[in-house]
């Protein structure tokens, strides 16, 4: 339930030839703390680039966040994505029922996100291939220190259980 397809570095270690290698032409991706820090909308030139990178490949980002569309729109309205907002996380029927609207075959999905217990949950219980990021920065929200307080037992166990589920560089590490 709790554990990621891979885990990965930062969202814009994942590569158009991977993506096309598994057949993804859609990546749904958590905002806060895995595409924009949690506390600013600044973001980075590698970002753009890496969003400009999929607009021209086709492959749709897709922003899945809880908070209000208003919230995500005003972080991210310069940026090339769309916006499902009020996903109710770590729920998966807001993103099941967006993924049935637009005809999206669920396996051709990526699920992205930073934190184990809302973005991996929701993922893998919508039957995606989940990826787990690092957390751009390193303080969290108050609601969200709860989680990583949590986060952390979890993945170790994981970790015992699963040998090769470690911090991998790229999409294709993954054997
Ligand atoms: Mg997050």
């Amino acid at each position: 339930m709790f554990k990621p397809y891979i885990m990965l570095d930062k969202i814009t270690d994942i590569e158009v030839a991977d993506l096309q290698e598994l057949g993804i032409t859609t990546i749904m991706t958590d905002l806060d703390n895995t595409l924009l820090p949690w506390n600013s909308n600044d973001y980075d030139l590698s970002l753009r680039k890496w969003l400009n990178q999929m607009a021209q490949n086709e492959i749709e980002v897709m922003i899945v966040s809880n908070n209000s569309y208003e919230r995500v729109e005003k972080a991210v309205h310069e940026l090339p994505v769309s916006i499902v907002a009020r996903a109710v996380k770590p729920l998966p029927f807001v993103i099941m029922e967006h993924i049935k609207e637009e005809s999206i075959d669920p396996k051709n999905i990526l699920f992205v996100g930073d934190q184990v217990m809302t973005d991996v949950l929701a993922g893998n219980m919508a039957g995606l291939k989940t990826v787990l990021v690092k957390p751009l920065v390193n303080t969290d929200a108050k609601k969200t220190r709860i989680n990583r307080f949590f986060e952390r037992p979890i993945l170790k166990v994981m970790q015992k259980r699963d040998k090769n589920l470690y911090w991998k560089e790229s999409l294709n590490d993954r054997k």
